[in-house]
C-alpha cells in the first residue's frame, strides 16, 4: 500500500523476490536466437558479478515467445519488480543495454561491460529513494505532538491519521478510546520512531504518560 502507484506495486530492492528482469527484444527469427543468448550472458556476468563483490542480484530473464515486449513491460511493472534492463539487436551491437527503474520510469543507456556496477548503483538508488519517499509520506500521515483528545475525536471522525500520543498504560484507556473513535494503538514505537518531544500525558486520562503510542484506526 505504501509503494504502489496506478501502474502497480513498486517493490523495494531488498524486498524483490526478482531485483532486474531482461527482456531480449527481437522481430525477426535470425535476431531471436542471438538476442536471447546475449540475455542469458548478460544474467551470467551479472551474477558473476556478484560474487567478486559480495551483493545479491537476483535476475530472470523473461524470454518468453509468442508475448509482445511492451506486454512483458507492463507485466513486470505491475508486480513491481525494482529494475527492467531491454536488450535489442542494436544494442547487442552497441555493447549496452537499456535500464529502466520502477519507482520513477527513468531509463539509461549502459554498457555491458560494467552492467553489474551500473545494475547494483541503480538499485541502490532505488532502495534509497523508495525509503525516503516512504518516510516522507509517513510523516504527511502523522501527528505528533501535544494533541487534545477533542482534536483527536475530530481527526479519526474526519480522514483520519497516525497519531503519535501518550498512553498512561491503562487498558481502561485504551478501551474507552476505540468505543469512542474506533482507533486503537497500532504499535508501541521503537526509539527510532518515536517523537523527538515526546507526550508527558496519556490521550485519555490526562494522567503521565509511560509509553508513547501510535493511534489510527484500521481499515
Ligand atoms: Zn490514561
Amino acid at each position: 500500500m505504501t509503494h504502489g502507484d496506478d501502474k502497480g506495486l513498486r517493490t523495494p530492492p531488498l524486498l524483490a523476490p526478482i531485483e532486474i528482469v531482461i527482456v531480449p527484444i527481437w522481430r525477426s527469427e535470425e535476431d531471436k536466437g542471438r538476442v536471447k543468448a546475449a540475455a542469458h550472458m548478460v544474467k551470467e556476468s551479472l551474477l558473476a558479478w556478484e560474487r567478486r563483490v559480495p551483493g545479491r542480484l537476483r535476475v530472470h530473464v523473461d524470454d518468453r515467445e509468442g508475448m509482445k515486449p511492451g506486454a512483458k513491460y507492463y507485466e513486470w511493472e505491475l508486480r513491481g519488480i525494482p529494475l527492467r534492463m531491454e536488450l535489442g539487436p542494436r544494442d547487442i551491437d552497441q555493447n549496452q543495454a537499456v535500464l529502466v527503474r520502477r519507482d520513477t520510469g527513468e531509463k539509461r543507456s549502459v554498457s555491458l561491460s560494467s552492467v553489474g556496477e551500473e545494475a547494483a548503483d541503480v538499485l541502490h538508488l532505488i532502495q534509497e529513494s523508495m525509503l525516503i519517499d516512504a518516510r516522507e509520506r509517513r510523516e504527511q500521515n502523522s501527528i505528533r505532538g501535544g494533541i487534545t483528545y477533542d482534536r483527536f475525536r475530530e481527526v479519526m471522525d474526519g480522514d483520519g491519521a497516525f497519531v503519535y500520543a501518550g498512553w498512561c498504560g491503562d487498558e481502561k484507556c485504551a478501551a474507552a478510546i476505540k468505543e469512542e473513535t474506533k482507533a486503537t494503538i497500532r504499535v508501541l514505537p521503537d526509539e527510532e520512531f518515536r517523537s523527538a518531544d515526546p507526550p508527558k500525558t496519556c490521550l485519555k486520562c490526562g494522567s503521565a504518560s509511560t509509553t508513547e503510542a501510535l493511534w489510527a484506526k484500521a481499515y
